[in-house]
């Protein structure tokens, strides 16, 4: 055995964990795990193929999707040159500042070079380079054509002793299979709350805002010229009563995906014509001067999200031993500032902190959920607040919400004409500053007083 062997050996602090699910979230909770289990079994419902593709338990994938750096980063960190081969493999690097055309509130954001990388290519893709090296890892295992349809409890009902899942291969049996640690990465499907509730310990408070969003995208060949040579553009919605967005991402093969959405109801539907015709009703004319006059490459597909959710595990007063959660699963946000997967993934990272301070499973459930609370925290109420522009969102509106948003509309128009303040929205997206960062008083006094750059 050699040293560094015998290092990594030492660190292992328990037989076996298990991680349900192997999206964004359960592939970077699998690869941390593997530094501290002799043994990580990722359980997935869908088969899982050797390349890159979207599948049927993603129903998003097909939607335009975007690594944010700060995500990119910590990803890298665990999977050395994972950003390199995604690009290799005809991903995009675009920069936040000058590559994005990005239409908000009348205008569009003021170009600059910021640094901070957007790394886009289709989920499908992203995913198979991630998983491909998780699963390069002697200690990592993939059982996939598995359905996990509950949890098991130990003995004195103390804590999560394994998940019990149906082998989709062979007549739905029943399989248990047991481990110290459980990590739910199952998405916003996820039955973990119901299921822990069954086992009779407590579930998480819900807290949940009805958006009624829904999304068609379809794919378009990518074209030299097209956008003006910018790698990308969003065009959000508003002034209100506009509640309609749309965006052009770039993926391997030359290609775009166009996604367009809309709040309360208003979206858009998956034929040629409405689909077009959403596209013309944009607030800017680029995204339909793009597709008018070119041939799609593949049909519609739609995706509609009824109600963003949070469950409170972090408020829980008892949690069960052996059991976190991370992702989706504890939080999904309406996909506006595309901080879905940095959240997973930064989160995924928080099981590193949590076991390398504890260096013992037991007990902690308490830090981990606290600290991943705040990691939540920043995406929840940016994206909450924005929805609750639109008139038809219902859920508990947290006091000061309207002000805040009045404020922010400032910040988004001033980004039309001042790159600082525009660089300090793009940290803020990022997750790479605190929302708190957008009231300095410099930053205040530009957004309110229209200073130029
Ligand atoms: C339209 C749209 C666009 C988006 N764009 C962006 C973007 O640009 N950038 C960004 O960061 N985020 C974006 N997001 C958010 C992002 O898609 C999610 O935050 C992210 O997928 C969450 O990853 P996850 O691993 O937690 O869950 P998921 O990706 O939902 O994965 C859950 C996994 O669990 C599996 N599973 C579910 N149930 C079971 C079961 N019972 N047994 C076994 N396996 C099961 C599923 O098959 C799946 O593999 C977007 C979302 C939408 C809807």
């Amino acid at each position: 055995m050699t040293m560094s062997n015998i290092s990594l050996q030492d660190r292992k602090i328990g037989d076996h964990a298990i991680v349900m699910g192997a999206s964004i979230a359960g592939l970077l909770s699998a690869r941390v795990l593997s530094d501290y289990f002799k043994n990580v079994t990722v359980i997935e419902r869908d088969k899982l193929n050797d390349r890159p593709e979207n599948r049927k338990g993603q129903p998003q994938a097909g939607h335009g999707h975007g690594i944010l750096p700060s995500a990119m980063a910590i990803l890298n960190r665990y999977f050395p040159g994972l950003g390199d081969a995604v690009n290799e493999s005809g991903g995009v690097m675009a920069d936040l500042g000058s590559s994005f055309i990005w239409y908000v509130l009348g205008g569009y954001r003021k170009p600059f070079e910021s640094g901070l990388l957007l790394t886009l290519a289709s989920r499908g893709n992203l995913e198979w380079q991630i998983r491909r090296r998780l699963l390069e890892i002697p200690n990592v295992s993939l059982l996939d054509e598995h359905r996990v349809v509950g949890l098991m409890t130990s003995e004195g009902k103390t804590g999560v002793s394994g998940v019990r899942a149906v082998n989709l291969r062979s007549n739905d049996t029943e399989t248990e299979v047991r481990g110290e640690l459980v990590v739910d990465a199952l998405g916003r499907e996820s039955g973990a709350p119901r299921w822990l509730e069954a086992m009779g310990y407590d579930a998480p408070q819900l807290n949940s805002v009805e958006v009624d969003f829904g999304c068609a995208s379809r794919i378009y060949e990518r074209q030299k010229g097209d956008l003006g040579g910018a790698s990308m553009l969003v065009i959000n919605p508003g002034p209100m009563p506009n509640l309609r967005c749309g965006l052009i991402f770039p993926i391997e093969g030359d290609r775009w995906v166009v996604t367009l959405a809309g709040w309360n109801g208003d979206h858009p539907q998956a034929d040629d014509a409405g689909f077009l015709g959403y596209a013309r009703s944009l607030p800017a004319p680029d995204l339909y001067d793009t597709i008018v006059d070119r041939e799609p490459l593949t049909q519609i597909g739609v995706f509609k999200v009824p109600a963003v959710r949070r469950f409170r595990y972090d408020k829980l007063d008892s949690l069960p031993e052996g059991f976190l959660a991370v992702g989706d699963a504890v939080c999904s946000f309406n996909p506006t500032f595309g901080q879905g997967m940095a959240s997973a993934v930064m989160q995924a990272d928080v099981i590193n902190t949590a076991i390398g301070q504890h260096r013992n499973i037991k007990g902690i459930g308490k830090d981990f959920f606290a600290r991943t609370a705040k990691i939540i925290d920043v995406p929840w109420k940016l994206s909450t607040s924005g929805d609750f522009q639109f008139p038809g969102t219902r859920g508990k509106k947290p006091f000061g919400t309207d002000l805040l948003n009045a404020y922010f509309d400032r910040v988004q128009k001033a980004t039309h004409r001042d790159v600082v303040v525009h660089e300090a929205f793009l940290k803020v997206m990022n997750l790479s500053a605190p929302p708190i960062s957008l009231f300095k008083p410099g930053i205040v006094r530009r957004s309110l007083l229209g200073r130029k750059n």
